[in-house]
């Protein structure tokens, strides 16, 4: 059967609000406040970040929150040139996972400072265990780029 009409692929940029539930709002707030927060498992021991509900290893219930360090160490990054709809910037950036000090899990942020504007700049300043610490915007408005990005420690 013969169709009668086309299909177009389109992009719809649709703003909008969501609740971010108890934990986030208090992870939001300390980053506003300048700290990092975590969640402590009492089962595992771990410090996972950021804060969350839930253990994702043993699924133990997490309501204790514990301020993490602002320094810890690249785990990956990987470099982009190129804007896409959602991205945290305009390019180059640099996103990682992070492993903060004394935390059990990495955390997923950017890179930035210290020259990293090239790729091959990135590849000579930042390997697998490379020092990082925070670098936070001046204004911060309770939202995860409160935390401008993660620097090398020199
Ligand atoms: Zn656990």
């Amino acid at each position: 059967m013969q169709k009668d009409y086309n299909t177009l692929e389109n992009i719809i940029r649709l703003p909008h609000k969501y609740a971010a539930g108890p934990i986030f709002t208090r992870f939001y707030d300390g980053l506003r406040a300048g700290k990092i927060l975590g969640s402590t498992c009492p089962n595992c021991k771990k410090v996972l970040v950021p804060a969350r509900s839930f253990c994702p290893q043993c699924h133990a219930n997490l309501d204790e929150f514990v301020e993490v360090a602002q320094e810890g160490e690249v785990v990956s990054w990987a470099y982009s040139d190129k804007e896409f709809f959602g991205s945290p910037g305009k390019p180059p950036f640099i996103t990682a996972l992070i492993r903060l000090d004394g935390t059990g899990c990495n955390f997923l942020h950017l890179l930035g400072g210290d020259g990293l504007n090239t790729l091959e700049n990135v590849q000579a300043k930042v390997k697998k265990g490379t020092r990082v610490k925070v670098v936070w915007n001046e204004d911060k408005i309770g939202r995860m780029l409160d935390i401008k990005y993660f620097e090398p420690v020199s």
